[in-house]
């Protein structure tokens, strides 16, 4: 009863509900069981086996990421700076999870390090034991780091070529993360020619995620580029990321690099598709 977002109906069938305050709605998920409970010294973590989308990552209420569509969210977080890059080597990700973002980025055979910066080990270790596929944290590539990525990042300087963040919503412990300080911190801790991107939240349900995004990151760098993806499992469907480049333009990328044989949602087409924005979207930056 106090796991938050989860609630019995009068049938005793098992919902979890996940909240859109902005909106003042709700979304639920009718769960078939719960894999998983556990309260970490950060967040409630849980895995919810679901009808809709099998086996579903929730931390304090809010799906982070399903076995049935995750696979869109972490092919479009990963490959779009890293195949906008000619050369990335240095890759870091703020936020691990499941280490999807990971799995993606071990596909592109320029990167020769992978720092996962995670702050509860507790969700990779219940992605480990519960999610499928396999988590990336296996590549030899890959360094997992336990720590609060703000303070992580702090300090750094032209450390890396791509930076992933792959941030939950701004509560809780990723707040820090939608700071002016940390995205004056990306700035610094990123190579001369390196790109960030962030998760940027729902155009429609949390305009002003996107919007606060973009107007910090329009401060610093000069390439600043949204793009959207469909993810069944998030509400309202439609989700945004943002990518700031200090130098190369993911418009001007060479797609010949896309490692996308394999993958399941982005190819060459979808690349460039998900740059193009619709009116409302294109409007909510225009007054960023
Ligand atoms: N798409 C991801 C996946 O593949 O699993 C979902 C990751 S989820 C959006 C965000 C992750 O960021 C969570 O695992 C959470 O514990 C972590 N996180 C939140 N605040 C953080 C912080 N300040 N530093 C590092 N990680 C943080």
């Amino acid at each position: 009863p106090s796991l938050t977002g989860y609630d019995k109906d009068e049938n005793e069938w098992l919902w979890l509900w996940d909240d859109v305050p902005e909106l003042d709605m709700e979304v639920g998920y009718k769960v078939k069981t719960l894999a998983h409970y556990e309260r970490s010294a950060y967040q409630e973590i849980s895995i919810a086996e679901t009808r809709a989308f099998g086996r579903m990552l929730v931390l304090d209420g809010t799906p982070q990421v399903t076995e049935k569509d995750g696979f869109i969210y972490n092919e479009m977080i990963a490959h779009v700076a890293l195949a906008a890059h000619p050369a990335p080597a240095r890759v870091a990700m703020i936020g691990g999870g499941d280490c999807g973002p990971a799995r993606e980025a071990a596909k592109y055979a320029d990167v020769r390090s992978i720092d996962v910066v995670e702050i509860d080990a507790r969700v990779v270790e219940a992605c480990r034991a519960w999610m499928s596929p396999p988590s990336a944290a296996d590549d030899g590539r890959v360094r997992l780091i336990y720590a609060d990525g703000c303070q992580w990042l702090r300090g750094r300087r032209r450390e890396y070529d791509v930076l992933l963040v792959d941030r939950s919503d701004p509560y809780g412990p990723a707040a820090a993360l939608y700071k002016d300080a940390f995205y004056r911190d990306v700035w610094e801790a990123l190579a001369d020619d390196g790109i960030a991107v962030f998760q940027s939240g729902s155009p429609f349900c949390s305009p002003g995620v996107l919007k606060s995004t973009a107007r910090q990151l329009r401060k610093r760098f000069p390439v600043v580029r949204t793009y959207l993806c469909a993810v069944p499992s998030f509400p309202g469907g439609i989700w945004s990321f943002t990518l700031a480049s200090k130098r190369w333009d993911p418009l001007n990328a060479d797609l010949a690099r896309l490692q996308w044989r394999g993958a399941r949602y982005v190819n060459p087409d979808v690349y460039r598709a998900s740059f193009v924005l619709p009116n409302y979207v294109r409007e909510l930056l225009e007054w960023a």
